[in-house]
């Protein structure tokens, strides 16, 4: 029998940004943590948005390795010029501060190759022999967790192969201030300065202009097709990228976080926004589990991760749309997933019921759709806002000052007019029938289609 290095409430394998914050904070809710992970090997430069940001500094966590925001330039299609703002991330060294976190906080933390996860034996086996026994098992390898057979031959939950390949270059003329991305007639490009004189420069292309060459020729040929004015950097960091909904459907003894459920495509800026989200939501769904509470934690990580991905994917579809190229690349990446909207704008405020997160325990809530809200929206300024409707219900709207003393006399002014306020913005006006009814109009809280 393999030696055990300890017994666990929850191990965890890989240790990227969903695998490492998720056990910070299941640390910090008082389980006994294991996590299995390669340290992190560099270098890599990704870009950063504020936001995320903004939730790891909210619950303590370090940002080792984020730069200040700059503007990111945009060279696509019609557009041409300034468009959101980005912090460089020095993915090694923020990684490796978040698994310092995890260390300070008490996970026990072994730098390890996994060999395999066994939610059945409830352990992780590490390469060296050793293994990890837990009551619950989580899968956090990134892209590199291996597929489950049963969803490994839907070509529909995996998008156009798309290989990204990346280094150091010198600056480019123009380019050295600030992150540029750019649409090429086969691919795009990221770049980013990274230190003096010095570029971090991505091109991203299509897997099948790798053609049957192998190694640096093939790359240099992938390269040479998107960049082709700029020679391959001397150690080319190489990734497959497609976007892959890994997971569709939680496993109730090794639930997937961040890239091992659901990967995003690179351009859509949301990969570590979504692998922190997801570790947020490792506590309440690991409290329903070893609850015995498997449907609760099935309901909310279908809805999670579907809805992050055909999301995603839709609006990634639209972004490819406008580059204006028609080339295969463009062509193909213009037309995945679907031709469904990605911003559903018929949706006609309603009811339904979803499981949410209510002081972090999942709990079936009804919610509010709208169209801002497809998710379904539980609770907005410390209130619950069904039950809050539901008080409304053949009245219209009153101004901000009648709806404090006639709806929620007991909330303070402030949280009333906040309130009010998140009324209109979801498109319910003052003076107006309120345009829904309250009846449940959708009784499967699941909204993943695997047809659409
Ligand atoms: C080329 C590229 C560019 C990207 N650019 C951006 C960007 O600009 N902005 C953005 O937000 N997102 C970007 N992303 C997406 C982002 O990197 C991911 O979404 C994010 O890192 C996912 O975090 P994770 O923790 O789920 O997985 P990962 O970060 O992949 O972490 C997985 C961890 O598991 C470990 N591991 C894997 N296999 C094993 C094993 N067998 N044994 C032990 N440990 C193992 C790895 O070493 C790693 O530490 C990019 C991705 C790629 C590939």
């Amino acid at each position: 029998m393999a030696p055990q290095i300890g017994t666990f409430d929850i191990a965890i394998a890989g240790g990227g940004p969903a695998g490492s914050v998720a056990a910070v904070l299941l640390t910090r809710a008082g389980f006994r943590v294991a996590l299995a992970t390669l340290p992190p090997r560099g270098p890599r430069y990704e870009g950063m948005s504020s936001r995320v940001a903004a939730i790891l500094a909210r619950h303590g966590l370090p940002l080792e390795g984020i730069g200040p925001a700059a503007q990111r330039h945009v060279s696509w299609g019609a557009f041409q010029g300034g468009q959101n703002s980005e912090h460089l991330a020095d993915r090694s060294a923020f990684d490796a501060g978040l698994l310092g976190a995890a260390q300070d906080a008490g996970v026990s933390v072994t730098y390890a190759a996994v060999s395999s996860v066994r939610p059945n034996a409830g352990e992780i086996r590490l390469a060296d022999g050793q293994r990890l026994s837990a009551r619950l098992l989580l899968e956090a390898r990134g892209r590199r967790a291996p597929r489950k057979s049963s969803d490994r031959d839907r070509a529909d939950l995996v998008g156009p192969d798309t290989i990204s390949v990346a280094g150091f270059a010198p600056p480019q003329a123009g380019g050295i201030e600030t992150p540029r991305i750019e649409a090429r007639p086969d691919g795009w490009v990221w770049s980013v300065p990274v230190k003096r004189d010095c570029l971090w420069l991505q091109a991203v292309g299509s897997a099948a202009t790798l053609g049957r060459k192998g190694g640096k020729a093939a790359l240099a040929a992938l390269w040479g097709t998107v960049l082709s004015d700029i020679p391959l950097p001397a150690r080319p960091s190489v990734h497959a990228i497609a976007p892959r909904l890994a997971a569709p459907d939680l496993d109730p003894l090794c639930p997937r976080l961040g890239d091992a459920a659901v990967a995003l495509d690179p351009l859509s800026g949301h990969g570590m926004f979504w692998a922190v989200s997801s570790a947020l939501m490792a506590v309440p769904i690991a409290r329903a589990l070893l609850a015995g509470e498997a449907e609760l934690a099935r309901d909310f990580y279908r809805n999670r991760v579907a809805e992050t991905f055909w999301r995603q994917a839709r609006v990634g579809r639209d972004f490819y749309r406008e580059a204006g190229f028609s080339t295969s690349f463009w062509q193909q990446r213009a037309a995945w997933p679907d031709d469904t909207p990605a911003h559903d704008t018929d949706i006609y405020p309603h009811v339904s019921k979803r499981v949410v997160v209510q002081d972090g325990f999942l709990a079936r809530r009804e919610v509010l759709i709208t169209r801002d809200a497809p998710g379904g929206a539980a609770f907005t300024a410390g209130q619950e806002i069904v039950p809050l409707l539901r008080r409304l219900t053949g009245q219209p709207l009153p101004d901000a000052a009648r709806f404090h003393s006639t709806v929620l006399p007991e909330a303070p002014p402030q949280a009333a007019r906040a309130i009010h306020q998140w009324l209109l913005s979801q498109g319910f006006t003052e003076g107006a029938q309120i345009p829904w009814d309250t009846t449940n109009r959708e009784t499967d809280s699941c909204n993943y289609n695997p047809a659409a």
